[in-house]
């Protein structure tokens, strides 16, 4: 169990990715920072080709040494990032689907991958990077969605991307442009106000210069921070502006979890 004492210490030895480990330890550790209290401390050091991770937590010592893979793209950081998963996943129990991957573009790490080692590629993400049988489908399945609806194109579509740049709390990786935000927060109404007004300029000159929106995505940030009053609002403002008999793909960027709130 956890003594409670929280933080992370990190301690490198000849190497200097703490990058790495640090995205990674959020998946084990979300609530911790890294710190020079002394909580729970990682050393990672590198003898040769070989990674060693020692993680010292609640008294208990845990252990785990990895050689560079010599058949994978960036062999040194899978091994330093496979010993940091080993200690972290066996003092806490917790595998995570995705792997050693952390982050926010699993399709476009595949893609890397393809280009590399081809139809070997989903063995290589399973072998080494531990990704799991049902993420790789997700992944393959997302790109093949992609292709699909690249094909679908024609020339003069375009698509309007609608930002919602408010979250109800910042997550630890997120470099995205957001806004924490709570129920009292007064921004929302009038960034709101300013938005729809956008919404009217951008699809009046996509109209002027000939092209057909076919696609609306609401990113952010967080749409689902919305109440369903504003959500409404902000849905009838595209429906008055946009041909929406040309929408073939309608989506919301769904970050932080939200249910869709009624009042206002
Ligand atoms: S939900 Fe998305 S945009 Fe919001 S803080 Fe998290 S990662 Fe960033």
């Amino acid at each position: 169990m956890d003594s409670g004492e929280t933080g992370l210490k990190l301690i490198l030895n000849n190497t200097d990715d703490s990058f790495d480990i640090v995205a990674l330890s959020n998946l084990f550790f979300p609530r911790d920072g890294f710190t020079e209290e002394k909580g729970k401390v990682l050393t990672v050091t590198r003898n040769g080709d070989v990674f060693e991770a020692v993680f010292e937590w609640n008294g208990t010592v845990y252990r785990s040494a990895r050689k560079i893979p010599a058949e994978v793209h960036d062999g040194e950081r899978c091994a330093i990032k496979r010993a940091a998963y080993d200690v972290f996943s066996e003092a806490t129990g917790i595998e995570s689907p995705w792997g050693l991957l952390s982050g926010v573009r699993p399709i476009r790490f595949y893609e890397t991958l393809t280009g590399i080692y081809g139809d070997k590629t989903e063995e290589v993400m399973a072998k080494h990077y531990l990704v799991t049988a049902e993420k790789i489908e997700l992944c393959r399945n997302t790109i093949a969605h992609q292709a699909e609806a690249r094909r679908n194109n024609r020339q003069g579509d375009a698509a309007m991307y609608i930002s919602i740049p408010f979250c109800p709390s910042r997550c630890k990786y997120c470099s995205f442009v957001s806004q924490v935000t709570g129920d009292e927060n007064k921004l929302i109404p009038e960034y709101l106000e300013v938005l729809k007004e956008e919404i009217g300029a951008k699809a009046a000159s996509a109209r002027e210069q000939g092209h057909r929106i076919t696609t609306v995505y609401m990113g952010g940030g967080t749409p689902t921070t919305l109440s369903a009053v504003q959500m409404d609002d902000l849905m009838k403002t595209v429906a008055s502006h946009v041909d929406v008999s040309s929408l073939w793909n309608t989506q919301w960027r769904r970050g932080a979890p939200t249910p869709l709130r009624r009042k206002n």
